[in-house]
């Protein structure tokens, strides 16, 4: 018996970094896994196959997760062609950093639309099949960012902090409906999104993380499988920092 067996998960932004391996380690818990992706289609195109080397079903999506009605319709592409949904994992997001001095209109907007507004779309449209099975489980993507600010951050910063009033609402309207709203909260993990800071700002970073390493994907791929599967069937509205230690 695995941990997500007859689950079936949609994962947002599954082409690379985290969600790439929120994705993997469903598939390796059991899982059915649909998956989305949208400037890196050969990358996404090549995961299905892979999850499919689990013995899992899986199916990607070109879908934009900012965009409302392309929200909906994938919803009801995942339930005609799964049957059900019972994990939601708003994973895709962006940065577009800057001080707030340089930042134009246009960065503000692009990251709260990414980032935010997502997880608006796909958790309304998610909850329609959720409610109607009386289960379901809501994870949600924010940042240690989003409970400490960063400087250079402020659009993300306050799309990530949007999220986790968004995800405490959620687990207060729809508990009586056994739907569970949580958030991750990850702190510094290697992927492309952080890849971009140079040694410097890396060496600052690991001063401040007890367990002295950056995140691993997989650290965060993990603690989706607790808060996926029934393991935390008492657990709601909570923001569980995976961040070595960084922020407590
Ligand atoms: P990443 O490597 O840059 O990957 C981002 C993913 O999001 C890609 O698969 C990308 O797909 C997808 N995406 C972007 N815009 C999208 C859209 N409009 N619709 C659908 N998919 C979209 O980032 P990551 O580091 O894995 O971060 C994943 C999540 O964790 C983000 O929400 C991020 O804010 C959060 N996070 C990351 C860290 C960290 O240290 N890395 C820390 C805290 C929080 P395409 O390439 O196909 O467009």
């Amino acid at each position: 018996m695995k941990l997500l067996d007859n689950k079936v998960a949609l994962v947002t932004g599954a082409s690379r970094g985290i969600g790439r391996e929120i994705a993997k380690k469903f598939a390796e818990q059991g899982a059915s896994i649909a998956f989305t992706y949208l400037s890196s289609v050969e990358k996404g195109q090549g995961l299905e196959a892979e999850l499919a080397a689990y013995g899992v079903k899986a199916k990607g999506y070109r879908s934009d997760a900012s965009d409302y009605a392309a929200a909906e319709q994938l919803v009801n592409d995942v339930v005609s062609d799964f049957g059900t949904l019972d994990v939601l994992v708003n994973n895709a997001g962006i940065t577009r950093d800057t001080l707030l001095m340089r930042m134009s209109e246009e960065q503000w907007d692009e990251v709260l639309r990414v980032n935010l507004k997502s997880v608006f779309n796909l958790t309304k449209a998610a909850t329609k099949p959720m409610m109607r099975a009386k289960q379901g489980s809501i994870i949600n993507m924010t940042s240690v960012v989003g409970i400490m600010g960063n400087a250079g951050q402020a659009n993300y910063s306050a799309s990530k902090a949007g999220i986790i009033g968004f995800t405490k609402s959620v687990a207060k309207e729809l508990g009586s409906r056994n739907i569970r709203s949580n958030a991750i909260a990850p702190g510094f993990i290697e992927t492309e999104m952080t890849g971009e800071l140079n040694e410097k700002a890396l060496e600052e970073w690991l001063k401040n993380i007890p367990l002295k390493r950056a995140g691993q994907g997989e650290d965060v791929a993990n603690a989706c499988v607790y808060l996926g599967s029934d393991l935390s069937k008492y657990i709601t509205g909570q923001v569980l920092q995976v961040d070595g230690g960084m922020l407590m």
